[in-house]
């Protein structure tokens, strides 16, 4: 179906829970959050029924994402039932990899096709700072686990932090040569909660471009991300620049948080409630938020915070 600025919005992003097993500086308070109760959010009939009704007004692929989904008691149930629905095509998953070890062959035959995995740094003390929590090797073997298993595409998502992990943009690309994978740079959004950091850490994606003069332009494939290849790399360097070029004009995407609103911009604090609606007052609802998608959302930068209302985990990245 199309928005009213005749965008075909083809694309949901499910966030199925706001939890998670790690505290990310940019995305999630320290101590994590407070826990909703579960009447507050949709259940796994209700998650099944809004991408039923997401698939019969256009909506072909979705991606699983959070907080982080695997910590989901049922994902994999939910990934199965979500995969089997009508007209959706693609089922692909943002995590940050730590229980991929464990789940990575089940959660491919519950019918995930694709793995975005997050990792901003490939040093140890460094993952321990950013993510408050985390272990470096867990992510690697999680990496690990997704490659073995064989995922149709893995892409691994760094979000560039200026005077974090900027002298890491050349190793981090390098794994793009190693491994079958596609390194993505994504900009610093300036969310609810990560006034943490400074202008400095809010690096334009043409930093990358700076640290690795031998990059070529690749063939795009019509993302959010502009690609490029370093010489003999089995996969793309992929630059999202949310903040400093944003792709508002090629949004085809709608959002859907854990406790069931609908969010027709990641950066607007329009929200829809889902939750207790039957099939049609569900599809009233959808119908709504692709009709009111905003344009544009306005501009972002180290001051001009997002107009969300929410940090990323109660968004779903
Ligand atoms: N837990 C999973 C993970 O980390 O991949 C999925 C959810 S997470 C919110 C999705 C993506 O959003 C991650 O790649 C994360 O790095 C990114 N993200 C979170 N907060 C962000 C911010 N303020 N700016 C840019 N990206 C952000
Ligand atoms: Fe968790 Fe992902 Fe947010 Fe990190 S970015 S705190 S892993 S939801």
């Amino acid at each position: 179906m199309k928005d009213s600025f005749g965008r075909e919005i083809t694309y949901l992003r499910l966030s199925v829970t706001d939890l998670c097993n790690l505290r990310c500086q940019y995305c999630m308070p320290p101590d994590g959050i407070c826990k909703k109760t579960h009447s507050e959010m949709l259940t796994e009939d209700e998650i099944v029924l809004a991408v039923e009704t997401a698939a019969s007004l256009g909506i072909r692929k979705l991606r699983i994402t959070g907080g982080e989904p695997l910590v989901k008691k049922n994902i994999l149930s939910i990934c199965r039932r979500c995969a089997a629905v009508n007209g959706i095509e693609e089922v692909c998953m943002t995590t940050n990899g730590i229980l991929l070890p464990q789940l990575a062959p089940q959660l491919h035959r519950a019918g995930v096709q694709r793995l975005n995995i997050s990792l901003d740094t490939l040093c140890e003390e460094k993952y321990a700072r950013i993510t408050r929590i985390g272990k470096l090797q867990q992510a690697l073997s999680g990496i690990e686990a997704a490659l073995t298993e064989g995922f149709s595409k893995i892409k691994i998502n760094t979000v560039l932090i200026g005077g974090f992990n900027d002298d890491e943009i050349p190793a981090l690309a390098a794994l793009s040569k190693e491994y079958p994978v596609d390194v993505r740079f994504i900009e610093l959004m300036p969310m609810t909660e990560n006034e943490a950091f400074g202008e400095e850490a809010y690096l334009p994606c043409d930093a990358v471009l700076q640290a690795l003069p031998q990059l070529q332009p690749a063939e795009q494939d019509g993302g959010v991300a502009r690609l490029y290849r370093l010489p003999e790399a089995k996969g793309n360097i992929g630059l999202i620049s949310a903040v400093s070029q944003h792709f508002c004009a090629e949004c085809n995407r709608i959002r859907l948080t854990a406790d069931g609103k609908l969010k027709p911009c990641l950066h607007s604090d329009q929200e829809l409630s889902l939750k207790g609606c039957g099939p049609d007052e569900m599809r009233l609802q959808m119908l709504r938020a692709i009709e009111e998608k905003p344009l544009c959302h306005e501009p972002l930068s180290a001051t001009a915070r997002s107009k969300a209302k929410r940090n990323m985990n109660k968004i779903g990245g």
